[in-house]
């Protein structure tokens, strides 16, 4: 029987751990059931994810730089991922922007419901105010500081560090450019074949993502509050994703129109990426995997996907800076707060800024959300409000996260000529031994 595809495979685990989820919480024991007993399992497997991810950016992108065989190509590469990653971001913010000042999800929150919510997710909300104060109080060069690690073995212990891991990789990928050949063929063997080992494990954990996000997805749905907060909170959840969607359709464009990629050739490409990003929250963890469907399914080559990818889920964001441009509108509406042009425009600076320094993990987008908050001026407690709707806001995000990643790197793959045709592994190939 042929093998049902990646993407069918994981959507129908997704679907079944609804489903499962579902049917438990019909039974007193069964919350408590999935949460000793299933939730482990996806909290495995996003692990094994998370484990590859820092090997994985250090192999790669030693290996993409130095196949670039010279610095000018290497800046002129950088220079357009950072320009497009910028535009597509300030793009995102602004479909954001425009859709919450028509919709004005927040005028329709009534009194009762702000203090209601206030009060409920009071808690909550502080620890994130927490969090990003101890961000905000340090100098306007902080950021710049903290990409320079002072020892390789700290940055690269803390999945969080990722940029800094990227620092290493890149400076110590020029060192292996300037070089003589001859010195630098074994190091560069070394870091082939670390690559290739990295790249089998992603191939091996594969085999377990629709189990694994069966997991997931049924704890998430056993833990998962009230429904009546979230009616409270539709028009501004509905803001958020339809503006998620339409970024969705912006890459489509973008590849359709700069790489002549039709736009079922994308998506049946990113699908698998796609559906682990919802399900994981995080970028990060979602990035070997993003990295594997680009290269092999996608035509990027791998000295540009190892390069625009890492980056990319770590500073590009769209998905997040267009949410955290609604949600601070959403709040301002809800307090009564009418937001000059000029505030707005200054939320399109501040959201692209904290999302390229939101980390790529589960939830991370709220915390710098109170920084955007900060600089309009909207009330910090306004982040109870939302509290109840972050987690499904922040799989969708996630998503767009990954998808413009991708987008990107076929974009800059096609303007360096390096996008050529997918080479599409047999599903057995994944565990077959290679000769
Ligand atoms: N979870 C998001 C990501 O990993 C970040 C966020 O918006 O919270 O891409």
């Amino acid at each position: 029987m042929k093998k049902l595809e990646l993407h069918w495979q994981i959507l129908l685990g997704m679907v079944a751990g609804v489903l499962f989820a579902l049917a438990m919480v019909q039974f007193d024991w069964g919350p408590k059931l999935v949460s000793d007993w299933i939730k482990p399992f996806g909290n495995i497997f996003i692990n094994s994810l998370k484990l590859i991810a820092v090997p994985l950016i250090l192999a790669s992108l030693i290996k993409g730089v130095s196949d670039l065989k010279d610095i000018s190509k290497l800046s002129k590469m950088g220079g357009r991922t950072i320009g497009i990653y910028i535009v597509t971001t300030i793009i995102a913010v602004s479909i954001g922007l425009t859709i919450v000042n028509v919709v004005k999800p927040g005028a329709s929150i009534s009194e009762d419901t702000r203090n209601e919510l206030v009060e409920n997710y009071k808690g909550d909300a502080d620890s994130k105010i927490a969090q990003a104060n101890e961000q905000k109080e340090s100098g306007p060069l902080r950021a710049l500081e903290e990409l320079v690690p002072d020892n390789i073995f700290s940055a690269a212990s803390d999945n969080g560090n990722m940029l800094q891991v990227i620092f290493f990789a890149i400076f110590f990928g020029v060192g292996l450019i300037l070089i003589p050949e001859e010195k630098a063929s074994p190091v560069k063997k070394f870091f082939d074949g670390f690559n290739e080992v990295i790249l089998k494990l992603i191939d091996l954990i594969m085999l377990a993502a629709p189990y694994g996000v069966f997991a997931l997805l049924a704890a998430l749905v056993v833990e998962s509050p009230s429904v009546d907060l979230f009616k409270a909170l539709a028009w501004y959840a509905v803001c958020v994703v339809l503006g998620l969607a339409l970024m969705i359709c912006v890459y489509i464009l973008f590849v359709w129109i700069f790489t002549k990629r039709s736009p079922s050739f994308f998506a049946k490409g990113i699908s698998p990426a796609q559906l682990l990003a919802f399900s994981t929250s995080s970028s990060a963890a979602t990035l070997p995997v993003t990295m594997e469907r680009v290269e092999e399914h996608m035509g990027v080559e791998e000295e540009v996907a190892s390069f625009v990818l890492p980056i990319g889920a770590t500073i590009n964001m769209d998905g997040t800076s267009l949410y955290q441009a609604v949600a601070a509108v959403f709040i301002a509406q809800a307090f009564g707060m009418d937001l000059s042009f000029g505030t707005q425009l200054g939320i399109i600076v501040t959201a692209t800024l904290a999302s390229i320094g939101s980390a790529a993990v589960p939830g991370a987008g709220m915390v710098m959300l109170v920084i955007v908050l900060a600089q309009a001026g909207i009330p910090e407690a306004g982040l109870a409000l939302i509290f109840a709707v972050d987690r499904p806001l922040d799989m969708c995000r996630t998503v767009v996260n990954v998808t413009g990643d991708a987008a990107v790197s076929m974009m800059v793959a096609k303007s360096v000529d390096k996008l050529g045709e997918p080479k599409i592994k047999e599903w057995s190939d994944h565990y077959k031994v290679e000769k």
